[in-house]
């Protein structure tokens, strides 16, 4: 299985390469050369399986010759171990036909452990059989960081550094960054916005002289590692509702639009997904483009829902460039004219996108008012994620369908939110009871390029 970049001018990768690698030279992101095709019987086969056993047999095939089947189970055991429930992915109905996917048993308690837990021993394993060690550095607004961490805490071959704007995110998230006490695991809180840190994560990849003399790498969501692994629970849930002989639909709380995509990869595969429907909250950039055309982005604006606060989603790139017909100059044109502001999806285009995609949004009151309404309804509390997705999947319910809404995050990791909504407090599970106890270990640090890369030099001994 080799991969190519969506903007069609980048050298053609093994899937561990493109691993390592993350972003494509010309920029795009990566994608394999073609979608292996699952056939109705090996869905049907799926039944009764573990969700470890599903994973191996749906990855597999993009995987190549990577690892040994020996090593990729192996791999996956290792990565789904921490996770707080047997079935991993567990599904509850909310109501006739209306089920919800928890994705939040992972050890941060956020859809992002699915991918970043794989992710972790992936890496582990291949850059221990190439005697390499690499420095992860990542930007985050809260999840992405805390599952980073955790994936990568007290690994061998891997130091991993986070940016995370000071005094931005909420307590649990930042405790999640501050407490492991493994040496390989570094915060530095920046004094600045989220988007001061992504930039600087930004300058160290240009900073080429840095770059190769730490071994930077990136786990950012335009991985295509990272979405393969959300492609898995796809597929569990879809089987457990009776495909491949009954039809369901998703819904998904979306951001940077890899969750999402991962499900157009399974129908791609073979999965009878009827509809899948992006939901946004305020920040509705995807909804006005799959609507109108239109992909300009303008200010964000900060919602309940903060892990959707996106101006620009990174992985419709990936989208976009099916719609093209697998045009990569087509989609670096539109690339290019995103950069000068906004561009405007083509007639045909937009038609290819809608037949795979239907969209929607939540406003602020109809996310909490949803928030409370399944509280009293179902005893069901919702974090806000995936409460934009409830509202968004009830609008859009077809009856004689099943409709599958992905819920992102746990309610603890937003209380404040959710007990505003629906006057409950959202208790941390048992395992991460103590967190609030533990010791934090923190650097802070100006947001200044200089300063963030002596750290890691002096952390790293380069
Ligand atoms: C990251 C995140 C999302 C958005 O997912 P994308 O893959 O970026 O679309 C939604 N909900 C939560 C809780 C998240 O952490």
């Amino acid at each position: 299985m080799q991969y190519i970049s969506t903007r069609g001018d980048a050298p053609v990768l093994s899937f561990e390469a493109a691993m390592l690698t993350g972003l494509a030279r010309d920029g795009g992101l990566y994608l394999p050369e073609s979608i292996p095709p699952m056939l109705s019987a090996d869905i049907a086969a799926l039944h009764g399986q573990s969700y470890d056993e599903v994973a191996f047999r749906v990855m597999r095939p993009f995987i190549g010759d990577t690892f040994t089947d020996d090593e990729f189970r192996e791999i996956i055991a290792r990565a789904y171990e921490g996770f707080g429930h047997a079935a991993r992915a567990p599904l509850v109905q909310l109501d006739q036909g209306h089920f919800l996917l928890e994705l939040f048993h992972g050890p941060t308690l956020a859809f992002k452990d699915f991918a970043m837990q794989l992710i972790g021993q992936l890496f582990e394993a291949s850059l221990k059989r190439n005697g390499q060690r690499v420095c992860i550095v990542g930007a985050t607004s809260g999840d992405t960081g805390s599952a980073a961490i955790e994936a990568f805490r007290g690994l061998d071959a891997v130091d991993v550094f986070i940016l995370y704007p000071h005094e931005r995110v909420s307590e649990v998230q930042r405790r999640q960054m501050t407490t492991p006490s493994e040496s390989n695991v570094h915060a530095l809180a920046v004094t600045g916005h989220f988007d001061d840190c992504q930039a600087r994560v930004k300058d160290m990849f240009n900073d080429f002289e840095f770059r190769d003399a730490v071994g930077l790498a990136g786990v950012n969501s335009i991985n295509w590692a990272r979405v393969l692994a959300q492609v898995v629970y796809y597929f569990t849930s879809a089987v457990a509702l009776g495909a491949p002989h009954r039809k369901v639909s998703f819904t998904v709380p979306t951001g940077n639009f890899g969750d999402i995509f991962a499900g157009y990869i399974a129908k791609q595969m073979g999965l009878p997904i009827d509809r899948l429907i992006v939901a946004t909250n305020q920040n509705d950039i995807l909804h006005r483009c799959l609507t109108t055309s239109d992909y300009t982005p303008d200010g964000v604006i900060p919602s309940i829902s903060p892990s959707m606060d996106i101006q620009v989603s990174s992985n419709f790139e990936r989208a976009l460039y099916y719609a093209y017909d697998q045009d990569g100059s087509a989609v670096a044109q539109l690339m290019d004219e995103l950069r000068q502001g906004g561009f405007s999806v083509s007639q045909g285009a937009l038609q290819a996108l809608r037949e795979s995609f239907d969209s929607g949004r939540a406003s602020e009151e109809e996310t909490s008012a949803t928030i409370a309404r399944l509280s009293e309804k179902t005893g069901e509390l919702l974090c806000p994620h995936s409460a934009v997705g409830v509202h968004v999947a009830e609008t859009h319910r077809d009856p004689a369908v099943p409709m599958i809404t992905l819920a992102t995050a746990h309610p603890a990791k937003f209380p404040a939110a959710v007990e505003a909504a629906s006057g409950q407090h959202p208790p941390l599970p048992e395992r991460m009871s103590d967190l609030y106890e533990r010791a934090e270990r923190v650097t802070r640090v100006e947001n200044d390029l200089g300063a963030i890369e002596d750290i890691i030099r002096e952390r790293t001994g380069h």
